[in-house]
């Protein structure tokens, strides 16, 4: 018999975590990992991503390395695989001494399968020259899009990774991520230095997923958690999560669903480690819990029941917003994602963003990705298609039961003035930001030059208001039509797809929006 590495690989995931079948891309990745070769995985979240290294790490030998970002994660993920026989084990900062040099003793005398280890721990040198003459299976980065400042959650702790391909010649290195658009993919590929990787991304695709977002009717706070309290009690006894853009939003909207009657929980980083994982067993054990919390609660959280995904406040970007929605309805029954946005959101989003101390090129990634987030709520195409178009997929189909599947909006007609905003970027060839593109449509340029008042475009749009072409260049670069391409810091808006801009051009494709800003009606 021919010696198959996939099928001991089935073997092992059908001992030791008792799935009868590998799905989706896990056996491609597995056989490629076994073969010895660099992977780059890009699964959805659910999509069994860990089984893609912890596999190979049993089968290759030596001892796999992981290297995951959070502490709660690594230590659930350890005690999982114990408790299924694997030898693992995990080295971070809240062990004592003892128990660190009993972990590296059980590495060095080849009793150990998995060893989990933190970002932060790999930085000192003195953990790496103790792995150093150790023969490893594998090198697995967990959340590999921390790598990338083109990422929705860069972590600088993560560029120190980019060495390892060196410190360890031919051990294969996998990394995996539930959230990746191309450029973060190049970016991982890049820093990580992954020359040559096998790229594997899954369809994001979740049928079973039911999205929908509304637009807050005013900023008012009291409005908002109402309007939650509504959606929660609407789905009474089932589990879900409520996220809140704020501590104290989180612990006000689940004082209100307490008073109401919902077996809710606050969960932020502002608590206590102990008391965060007190909380969080309640809500996998409790029947009917509802999580209400800030961004601190999800990366690794695994229960399968949850039937809501509610946003009070919207994410930072559509890779979170998967993400965060993608918690709900893991065992496949359906389940609801719903969105609530508002203009204020996205004005709070951008000014936090804003004032955190980081890099202006990280700073205009993150500020693009935001924009791209909220033409999506706002606009007019169906949320899933939307979504896995965002991620690559440009073939995805309507997904059918989403709200704007379900109840297609009115929509306006923009052709007019997306062909004026399309003539306005290419006259300016690329050197402006939308600010100044808005400026130059509506004739309102400080100190415009001569070759710009001569220029056909200039105040060709002063029928709309700004914040109406505002609205139009988020639209036209969520369809792609427009791409802002940050340099040195400033996005500058470019001419995206040609041929789709061609199309606008000649009347072959017609732009919709879903508002009607100032003065719109008056332009088409
Ligand atoms: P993620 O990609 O989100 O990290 P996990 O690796 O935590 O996903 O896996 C999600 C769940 O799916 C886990 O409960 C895991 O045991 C299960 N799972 C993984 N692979 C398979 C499979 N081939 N068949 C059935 N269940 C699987
Ligand atoms: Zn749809």
């Amino acid at each position: 018999m021919i010696h198959d590495p996939i099928s001991a690989a089935r073997d092992t995931l059908e001992r030791v975590w008792g799935h009868a079948d590998f799905r989706g891309l896990q056996a491609s990745v597995v056989a490629e990992v076994l073969a010895g070769r660099d992977v780059l995985a890009v699964l959805p979240t659910g999509g069994g991503k860990s089984v893609c290294y912890q596999i190979p790490a049993l089968i290759r030998p030596g001892l796999g390395l992981v290297i995951s970002p959070l502490i709660a994660l690594m230590t659930d993920q350890v005690e999982a695989l114990k408790q299924q026989g694997v030898r693992a084990a995990r080295l971070d900062s809240g062990l004592s001494l003892d128990e660190r040099s009993g972990v590296l003793r059980a590495a060095r005398s080849g009793d150990l399968d998995l060893l989990y280890v933190s970002p932060e721990g790999l930085q000192s040198g003195a953990l790496l020259d103790r792995l150093a003459d150790l023969p490893l299976a594998l090198i697995a980065i967990d959340e590999a899009h921390c790598v990338s400042q083109w990422g929705h959650d860069f972590r600088p702790d993560y560029r120190t990774l980019g060495r390892l391909g060196q410190l360890f010649p031919g051990v294969p290195r996998i990394a995996v991520t539930a959230t990746a658009d191309a450029r973060t993919r190049d970016d991982i590929l890049a820093s990580l230095h992954l020359d040559g990787a096998a790229v594997f991304v899954d369809s994001f695709a979740r049928p079973n997923l039911q999205l929908s977002a509304v637009r807050k009717e005013s900023a008012s706070r009291a409005k908002t958690d109402a309007h939650v309290i509504e959606l929660v009690r609407a789905r009474k006894g089932q589990s879900g999560v409520v996220y809140c853009g704020s501590r104290d939003g989180c612990e006000r909207v689940a004082d209100a669903l307490k008073s109401a009657g919902t077996n809710a929980i606050a969960y932020h980083a502002g608590m206590a480690g102990p008391e965060r994982d007190r909380r969080l067993e309640r809500f996998l054990a409790e029947d009917g819990a509802v999580m209400v919390a800030t961004i601190a609660f999800g990366m690794g959280v695994d229960k399968a029941d949850v039937r809501f995904v509610i946003h009070a406040d919207p994410p930072g970007s559509l890779e979170a917003y998967w993400q965060e929605i993608g918690r709900a309805g893991r065992d496949g029954e359906p389940a609801d994602g719903i969105t609530l946005y508002g203009p204020s959101d996205i004005a709070w989003t951008l000014r936090r963003l804003e004032g955190r101390p980081m890099d202006e090129a990280v700073k205009a990634v993150q500020t693009r990705k935001a924009r791209q987030l909220f033409a999506m709520l706002d606009g007019a195409t169906c949320r899933a298609q939307a979504v896995r178009r965002y991620f690559g997929e440009t073939d995805a189909d309507v997904c059918g039961v989403c709200d704007i599947c379900q109840d297609p909006p009115a929509l306006h007609d923009a052709t007019v003035a997306a062909q004026k905003a399309l003539a306005a970027v290419q006259r300016l060839g690329g050197r402006y930001g939308r600010g100044r593109i808005v400026d130059h449509l509506t004739g309102k340029t400080k100190d415009a030059q001569p070759w710009e008042t001569g220029l056909s475009t200039w105040g060709i749009g002063k029928d709309i208001a700004p914040t109406g072409w505002r609205d139009v260049l988020d639209h036209l670069m969520f369809e792609g039509l427009l791409v802002e391409d940050p340099n040195e810091g400033k996005p500058l808006v470019m001419l995206g797809d040609p041929e789709r801009i061609r199309a606008v051009y000649r009347g072959e494709t017609r732009v919709e929006v879903r508002r009607t800003p100032p003065g719109f009606d008056a332009s088409s």
